[in-house]
């Protein structure tokens, strides 16, 4: 879709990609045509627009697993997002793949995320269920695709195919017939795109790791439990047989940093196997492949469900982060009772959009405003939320 390059770029976009890439001059385009930009291929105006947005700001004040509140040195979403787009653009640069758009679904795939992380998610998820539920992931797309209010010739963000794509990481099949373009592959069951197959699995390098870091870091986890995760236990045996005699933070941090340094070399081995025995020409070969050819080796895959399994049971469901998804849930719960049931409740904006959405869908679309008004709340604005609408004593 780009015209010829700009004759003041010294280096095109699609130059040094391998030819599996996704490359400007092969993009399926944006849903509103727009002119080739002037000194960016189309990818990084893309990231460019996801950096600008709103929703990309509102990230820092959002949940990963502790809330915003506990303590300044905890993960955030934005700071998770920094962390998945940079080990994503790792591997990318490694397997000839086109970074920019890595780049771009990596900062985009938390747009949607709720306030209180998974807690918040799944509460919305449960008041939604009778009007069609409520799916980060979805939000993702509908954020940079309508709610995101920035330009004059178009709603949302305008983002390319491609990145559309990478946000979409799975859907129902039900969604993905109103989702058009994006959605087809969840009916015909191709593969997408080797970036977004990629910026997927970065993203779970970046929880799992710095999920056992914060962990650590509140008093939830301790080395000698995290000794069971084999992953765990194998660098912490060789720090400690070429240190021995560290400890604590540095300890830690060592540990961690060898852990995503193994699951990236493995990551960038098996894939860069998996391509070259496929040898796909183009990216539409990498769509009809019939398997993804970005992932791990069996083994890692296994250490990978332990390291996971491990999470869930002692991070997760640990009684001080339940304690906090309790009250996560009820947070969201009593706002959306609240605002389903007068819409008038909400500021001016959102019951306007809620009155219009009623207008062309009935409940449902009611139902969706109230959502997307809560959906786009920051940890903190939902408690102050919660407060006004809860406590006589509190101006609304
Ligand atoms: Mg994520």
């Amino acid at each position: 879709m780009n015209d010829a390059p700009q004759p003041w770029l010294r280096r095109h976009p699609d130059e040094r990609l391998a030819p599996w890439a996704a490359r400007d001059d092969a993009s399926r385009g944006r849903r509103h045509p727009e002119p080739a930009p002037s000194l960016r291929g189309e990818f990084q105006r893309d990231r460019d627009r996801i950096i600008h947005s709103t929703a990309f700001r509102r990230l820092v004040y959002k949940t990963q697993v502790f809330v915003n509140h506990e303590g300044d040195l905890y993960r955030t979403r934005l700071t998770h997002t920094l962390e998945v787009a940079q080990i994503a653009r790792t591997v990318a640069h490694a397997l000839g793949l086109n970074e920019y758009l890595v780049e771009a679904v990596s900062l985009a795939h938390d747009l949607g995320h709720t306030p209180f992380g998974h807690a918040g998610q799944d509460a919305l998820n449960q008041c939604m269920r009778p009007y069609g539920g409520f799916e980060h992931n979805l939000q993702s797309l509908r954020v940079v695709d309508t709610l995101e209010e920035r330009y004059a010739e178009f709603p949302g963000l305008n983002l390319s195919f491609e990145t559309r794509e990478g946000i979409l990481k799975h859907c129902s099949v039900a969604n993905a017939r109103r989702l058009g373009d994006v959605g087809r592959r969840f009916i015909e069951r191709t593969q997408p795109s080797l970036e977004a197959q990629l910026a997927n699995l970065a993203d779970e390098i970046a929880y799992n790791n710095h999920d056992i870091d914060d962990g650590l870091r509140a008093g939830l986890l301790d080395m000698t439990s995290l000794r069971d995760i084999t992953l765990f236990r194998e660098q912490h045996d060789a720090v400690l047989a070429r240190h021995p005699g560290l400890t604590g933070r540095r300890l830690i941090h060592e540990i961690v940093r060898r852990m995503i340094d193994t699951m990236v070399v493995d990551l960038v081995a098996t894939s860069t196997a998996l391509l070259d025995a496929a040898a796909p020409g183009s990216v539409d070969d990498v769509r009809v492949s019939g398997r993804p050819l970005i992932g791990y080796s069996d083994a890692m895959r296994g250490h990978i469900q332990e390291m996971k399994k491990f999470l869930y049971e002692r991070l997760y469901r640990h009684y001080r982060v339940l304690r906090m998804t309790t009250k996560a849930h009820r947070v969201v719960e009593t706002l959306f009772a609240a605002f389903i049931g007068e819409i008038r409740l909400m500021p001016d904006e959102h019951a306007g959009h809620a009155r219009r959405f009623e207008a062309e869908h009935g409940d449902a679309g009611r139902a969706r405003a109230v959502a997307d008004y809560i959906a786009g709340m920051t940890d903190r604005y939902a408690i102050t939320e919660h407060e006004r609408l809860t406590d006589p004593r509190r101006n609304g």
